[in-house]
């Protein structure tokens, strides 16, 4: 039996067999060309066919692994990666040849960038130059991993090709050697409800194609040879959550969500595609309370143009039915950088201008996407929100871009509360916004001081510090009747923490889709004078154990 680490990818557990996914080597001829000029030209030409088939394969799926499939056709058809790979062609280098070698330096810089999203990027750009290399030394196409029984599949790395068409009741875990949580493969794992690690290294020297493997999605390792006792506690551990699911789905009751004594909280979800959006539906989301609108601007060569934004709203409306959207304006910038903006060195990109900051750099963006809401606004209740707000002239602004745009009167204006700095004058916002959503997975990191994302800093992202109950109950406090106060950020998807938010006045929280049952069947079982008396009492808790427990003992079933 042993145990390998890595980066806890998404939640679940498992056990069976190991499926190890290598995909063929092929080979190319070691002669130089004899018509240079020819061989550019067929370089060129593999690379534009590798885009259209990419687009074609974006155009027959749909979610997250569209567009996965459409930023990799962006990366086939980037002139400056044929550009890098001609000259040595025209030196008579076989042109399979230099663009995995022109591939290899473009995902060594990117990785060299330490920035996250740019590092993720990488393994794209040597895939995409794989399957351009395998087109023009004639080799057949990477085949993708198809098991026929149930397996965990492991392998160096999977591309979207390879998970496209994954059977998820087949595949009962992922666990891969490189990537990382904002990788595809742990996007498309999340998507399709499979645990999985990733990032484990040394995982494929000695993991056994066909031997027993177990693994902890939401804790991060897999055990190889899995001794009886720990494929038991695996076994049951993914029984217990998929029954605790189903109990919770239950408890959740139907139509509008409500405390036991009827006061009214409005359960939504947050989202970032068409088919999050479905996910969420079906987990009983009443409304969208965060589009993350930036997946459709990175892995881009030019922005959304307005009616590409406003065909997604409009089919997004379509779903919904009525229910209230709430777009968040672009938050783009520290780790979500796009190739169509000029880069920005920053010596502290989280503290730099990312969210509304870089919308005041470009604000032709901001109004194209404006627009787009405001064109699609008589189709059901929309809202729209700006992140990384820091000061109220900072919200004026933005409420004078919304009205520039032409939106319409019944279009509430909101902004997220992520900065300390907002959350200590929100009583400002007062005249300028309808409502603020609080965004504590930013909020707690700037209160903190520790990078959101640093695994060794995770205790101080506890959503039950002090610091954070009392930031919420202040914001709370400034809005009384002034606007409305929303939750966005993780900490609404603890039962208990959206437990003591509803009792300091926060009357919106929005989730992931698959906690949406967990937190209706909370507010069913309280009544607001219980959440309010746990709400006073959490303030006064010095450390965030003692307010846990707090909150825990409003809930019928502990989480
Ligand atoms: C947040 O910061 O809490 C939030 C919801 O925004 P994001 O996670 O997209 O930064
Ligand atoms: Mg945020």
């Amino acid at each position: 039996m042993k145990r390998l680490s890595g980066v806890a990818a998404s939640p679940g557990t498992g056990v069976a067999l190991a499926y190890v996914y290598t995909p063929d080597l092929f080979e190319i001829r070691s002669e130089g060309v004899a018509d240079p000029d020819k061989a550019v030209a067929e370089l060129a030409d593999a690379l534009a066919a590798l885009a259209a088939d990419l687009d074609e394969a974006a155009a027959s799926t749909s979610g997250a692994a569209a567009e996965i499939l459409r930023a990799q056709a962006a990366i086939a058809r980037d002139p400056a990666l044929r550009a890098a790979a001609a000259p040595a062609v025209r030196s008579g280098e076989q042109p399979a040849r230099a663009v995995l070698a022109a591939g290899e330096r473009f995902a060594t810089e990117l990785e060299r960038t330490g920035n996250d999203y740019l590092t993720a990027r990488a393994p794209d750009v040597r895939h995409i130059c794989d399957l351009a290399a395998r087109g023009l030394a004639g080799a057949p196409p990477r085949l993708p991993p198809r098991p026929i029984e149930p397996c965990v599949l492991v392998a160096e790395d999977l591309m979207p090709a390879d998970t496209a068409g994954l059977d998820a009741s087949l595949v009962l875990g992922i666990a891969t050697e490189s990537g990382s949580r904002t990788s595809h493969t742990s996007v498309v794992a999340r998507g399709l409800g499979i645990p999985a690690v990733v990032g484990i290294r040394g995982l494929l020297d000695v993991v056994r194609n066909g031997g027993a493997i177990g693994i902890d999605g939401g804790a991060g390792f897999i055990v190889i040879d899995p001794d009886a006792a720990t494929q038991r506690q695996l076994s049951s551990a993914g029984t217990e959550l998929r029954a605790r699911r189903e109990r919770m789905r239950t408890a959740a009751g139907t139509g509008p969500a409500a405390t036991a004594d009827g006061q009214r909280i409005e359960v939504a979800a947050n989202v970032r595609s068409v088919k999050e959006l479905r996910s969420a539906l079906a987990e009983g989301a009443e409304a969208v309370g965060l589009l993350r609108t930036e997946l459709f601007y990175i892995d881009r060569d030019r922005p959304p143009s307005l009616d590409e934004q406003i065909a997604l709203l409009r089919e997004m409306h379509g779903m919904l039915g009525g229910r209230r959207l709430i777009v968040r304006t672009f938050d783009i910038g520290a780790d979500k950088q796009v190739p169509f903006l000029p880069a920005r060195p920053e010596r502290n990109p989280e503290l730099g201008v990312r969210g509304i900051r870089l919308a005041e750099l470009h604000p032709e963006l901001l109004d194209t996407q404006l627009r787009a809401v405001a064109a699609t606004a008589a189709l059901g209740p929309t809202a729209v929100m700006a992140p990384m707000v820091t000061t109220a002239d900072e919200a004026r602004w933005f409420r004078s871009r919304v009205v520039a745009s032409g939106m319409p009167d019944v279009v509430e204006v909101g902004v997220m509360v992520e900065v300390p700095a907002l959350a200590l004058t929100a009583e400002e916002l007062a005249g300028c916004v309808d409502f603020v959503s609080i965004g504590t997975n930013d909020l707690t990191q700037y209160l903190m001081a520790a990078d959101r994302r640093e695994a060794d800093l995770g205790g101080f992202q506890d959503p039950f510090v002090p610091a954070l109950l009392r930031a919420v109950a202040m914001v709370c406090r400034a809005g009384a009747r002034r606007f409305w106060i929303g939750v966005c950020g993780e900490a609404a998807a603890d039962p208990a923490w959206a437990l003591l938010a509803v009792g300091l006045g926060v009357t919106e929280l929005s989730m992931q889709a698959d906690t949406i049952p967990a937190v209706r069947a909370a507010l069913r079982g309280v009544t607001l004078d219980a959440c309010r008396d746990a709400a006073m009492l959490a303030l006064k808790a010095t450390d965030p154990d003692q307010a846990r427990g707090i909150a825990r003992a409003l809930l019928k079933e502990s989480p």
